[in-house]
């Protein structure tokens, strides 16, 4: 690194003054060219004979190829599944918690692998996919390893039963991570699952479908089945399922929710949101510009439980504002491969026309944008972080999930205000509160109809702690013993 310039101000210029070498990952991401189904402990060619490829956002390229389940493929990972479910439910729970340790640490001891094949896959930087998503799924996997042998302490005085065979269906932002989400509990408590990966974004779990193997998991326990939402649609509605667990749009559950009515299976959605972060006047205020810019940032945005609307105290506003555009300048958007990467790839194509046909809705409402003027990489799928000042609660940038780095920007007088304005959204999954005084913060957060409230942070996520959200972001939790209970019957 070469100083450029002497420091002109105390404030955060390194983007201006400091030139960063590129630090381009080197790690193999070890993707196969050409990926089968996972059915019955053993990658098998579809029944479909049908394949698609999958394409790396960072450039556009070709990175695999990948099996398109069609309804035959997920009837037969579902008969595998049904097939394993006795033995697999009998086991004692030490026995499968032995399973659970052995996913964890064979996750532990390919990290880096799976870091750079997520984010060769899904854009997300390395850094994040390395320290981030790649931990935090092994920490699912230790946690429910944990709790195999003392489901009696989950439920004290009840008996924790397996439901049968789970269906899952998970989405393209944390690809890994949901898949431990949904796996770890389902196989603790004893259920065999039958799980879908969202198209864009398979390899990861398919890799998994390697450490599956290579634990010796017994057949058929897990079943990954890959495709589009056709697939998705075949795994919901196979007679099988005893559960379907889902994360991804509100439109989607929705559909999902009436297709199972009357069927008696179980459900679980977890949707979208349009998170509130709330700044008070007596905030730490460089602190709570770091709550923003990792509340909108992380992950490009595509974040359920994102902080996609700023609510600051009309009084700290002008302040506000100022220190966050200078943080925002300083974020390095571009390359997701390079470990000085901040902010990487948009997912998919569609999701950048989305973010963008949003962003030009919002600015011919009237919404004033701030965006730095990064520059970005020619090819592959990226958006610069954004700012959206003058906006109100009925802009539809104001009400609708953006699923990118795009922030909206209002603010309020008074703490009734701020709550009024953070409640008035058809979600309820997130929110944070920034403020000096403890009290101020029990008093907000728990007026917030919101699933997980976070003082003085945000975006902080633990196994051990239940997530979910309220009204349109879906209900049931995961994580915790909250979210193992989702998976049992109590008798
Ligand atoms: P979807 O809800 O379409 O995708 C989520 C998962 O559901 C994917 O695996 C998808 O498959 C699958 N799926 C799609 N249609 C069906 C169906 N009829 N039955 C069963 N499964 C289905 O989300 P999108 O990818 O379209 O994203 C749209 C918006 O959703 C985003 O802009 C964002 O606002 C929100 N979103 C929220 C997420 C969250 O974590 N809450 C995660 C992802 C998106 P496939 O992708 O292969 O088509």
């Amino acid at each position: 690194m070469a100083t450029k310039k002497k420091p002109v101000a105390r404030e955060l210029l390194f983007g201006d003054l400091w030139e960063f070498d590129p630090a381009p990952e080197t790690a193999p991401a070890g993707i196969a060219d050409r990926y089968g189904l996972f059915i019955n402990g053993e990658f098998v060619a579809p029944k479909s004979k049908k394949w698609f490829d999958a394409i790396s956002p960072r450039d556009e390229k070709k990175i695999s190829e990948i099996a398109l389940a069609n309804a035959a493929d997920v009837d037969a990972a579902y008969v595998a599944a049904a097939k394993a479910f006795p033995a697999w439910s009998k086991l004692p729970g030490a026995e499968r918690g032995k399973y659970l340790y052995r996913l964890a640490r064979l996750l532990q001891d390919r990290a880096r692998e799976f870091a750079v094949a997520e984010t060769l896959d899904g854009g997300k930087p390395i850094r994040e996919a390395r320290d981030f998503d790649v931990p935090m799924a092994a920490a699912h996997f230790f946690y429910h390893a944990g709790w195999a042998d003392k489901l009696e302490y989950a439920a004290p005085g009840r008996d924790l039963k397996a439901l049968g065979v789970v269906g899952q269906v998970i989405p393209w932002n944390f690809p890994l991570l949901m898949l431990a989400w949904k796996l770890a509990p389902a196989l603790a408590l004893g259920n065999t699952v039958v799980l879908k990966p969202a198209e864009c974004t398979s390899i990861t779990a398919l890799k998994f479908a390697e450490l599956i193997r290579d634990a010796g998991l017994p057949p058929g326990v897990v079943n990954i089945v890959t495709g589009a939402g056709d697939t998705g649609a075949a795994v919901v509605r196979h007679k099988t399922a005893a559960k379907i667990a889902f994360t991804g749009s509100t439109g989607v559950g929705k559909w999902i929710q009436r297709e199972l009515a009357g069927t008696g299976k179980r459900l679980t959605l977890e949707l979208g949101g349009k998170g509130a972060n709330i700044v008070f006047e007596d905030a730490a205020i460089d602190q709570a510009v770091e709550g923003i810019i990792n509340g909108i940032f992380f992950n490009q945005g595509h974040v359920c439980c994102a902080g996609s609307r700023l609510l600051v105290q009309e009084s700290i506003e002008s302040e506000v504002m100022r220190k966050l555009k200078l943080r925002m300048k300083t974020l390095r958007t571009g390359d997701p491969l390079d470990k000085n990467t901040d902010i990487g790839a948009i997912n998919s194509k569609r999701q950048l026309e989305r973010i963008t046909e949003m962003v030009d809705a919002g600015v011919s409402e009237g919404a004033e944008i701030f965006q730095t003027d990064c520059e970005l990489p020619k090819k592959g799928f990226y958006f610069a972080p954004t700012l959206l000042g003058g906006v109100t609660q009925s802009h539809r940038v104001v009400k609708e999930e953006i699923f990118g780095p795009v922030l909206s920007v209002l603010t309020f007088r008074t703490p009734d205000e701020a709550v009024e304005k953070a409640n008035n959204t058809a979600y309820g999954l997130s929110a944070g509160v920034w403020t000096d005084k403890g009290s101020k913060y029990l008093a907000i957060a728990s007026q917030l109809k919101a699933g997980v409230v976070w003082g003085n942070s945000f975006n902080k996520f633990d196994p051990t702690s239940p997530f979910g959200g309220f009204k349109e972001s879906g209900f049931g939790r995961e994580g915790g013993r909250q979210g193992l209970l989702e998976y049992g019957e109590l008798c």
